[in-house]
């Protein structure tokens, strides 16, 4: 088979601004034109996807119609907007109300996962934006740690923004993320405002030895893995923390713990067990 060249434009077909390439995962290319029409609807398309919001009723053709008369300049416009706006705007009558009815819909059905990846951010694809979500807990979280200086370890001196953001998803993604939410104030308020921001596990709880105990693990253990340990957490009937904070009931420390968290558990006076403490609960 024969190799197809695909010449890569340098300036934007519709509004003729440049190109801005991004190299990682994927080659991206858009347009650098913060107000290029084609722009905004190739990303409230994206949002509107069954990979996102899945907003069945808004297609490309849709979007492309109702951006204009509507002023449409971010997905969060989308949400203020009746019914009789939709119809305003040239869509029948059908349309219109199950636009708006998937749109409402969307605010509670949409997991925070689905959220998080509909915002756009370069490199958070699925993997990426449940990783984050299982470990932080919500986007409200993930942004405030994006917006907190803490000690790069791998550079033993070196103080950096959302660091456990970076060392979590690596260093393209995870900087991604930080520089998103450290420039999205904005935006953000519309995400908390209108749409799901908090992680909720598949996992069902199958006992109830952990009821109301809330149970954070830190550093290595040998029977689990982070996600294990979560999982079993869970699935006895406890709340796995995203943090230590004064809720929590129990600490697990397994191996090579950071002293920082330990120092703030301590502070906080909770109590701290091994990993044998643990398995001797659940028992
Ligand atoms: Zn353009």
């Amino acid at each position: 088979m024969k190799a197809i060249k695909i010449i890569e434009p340098k300036v934007c077909p519709f509004c003729g601004s440049p190109i801005i390439r991004q190299l990682e995962e994927g080659a991206h290319i858009y347009c650098s034109n913060l107000n290029c029409s084609e722009r905004k609807v190739a990303k409230l398309n994206y949002f509107v996807t069954k990979e996102c919001m899945n907003i069945d009723g808004l297609s490309e053709k849709t979007l492309r119609k109702i951006a204009g008369p509507l002023n449409i300049n971010s997905w969060y416009d989308l949400y203020d907007k009746t019914f009789d706006d939709f119809v305003a705007a040239g869509c029948g009558e059908k349309t219109a109300l199950k636009i708006y009815n998937e749109l409402q819909d969307s605010k509670t059905k949409a997991p925070a996962e689905n959220v998080l990846m509909a915002l756009g951010i370069p490199s958070i694809g699925k993997v990426n934006a449940k990783k984050l979500l299982e470990t932080f807990g919500s986007i409200e979280e993930i942004e405030k740690c994006a917006k907190t200086t803490q000690v790069d370890l791998t550079q033993i001196v070196s103080h950096r923004k959302g660091y456990d953001i970076i060392n979590l998803i690596g260093e393209v993604a995870g900087q991604n993320v930080v520089d998103y939410m450290n420039n999205n104030s904005e935006e953000l308020q519309y995400v908390y405002k209108y749409l799901n921001t908090k992680y909720v596990s598949n996992a069902i709880a199958s006992t109830d030895k952990l009821s109301g105990l809330v149970i954070l693990a830190t550093g290595t253990l040998d029977n689990f893995s982070r996600d294990g340990i979560k999982q079993s957490v869970i699935e006895n009937g406890g709340t796995y923390a995203s943090g230590i904070s004064k809720k929590l009931d129990y600490l697990i420390v397994g191996a090579a713990a950071g002293s920082s968290k330990l120092k703030k558990a301590e502070e906080f006076g909770i109590k701290q067990i091994s990993e044998d403490d643990y398995l001797k609960m659940i028992k």
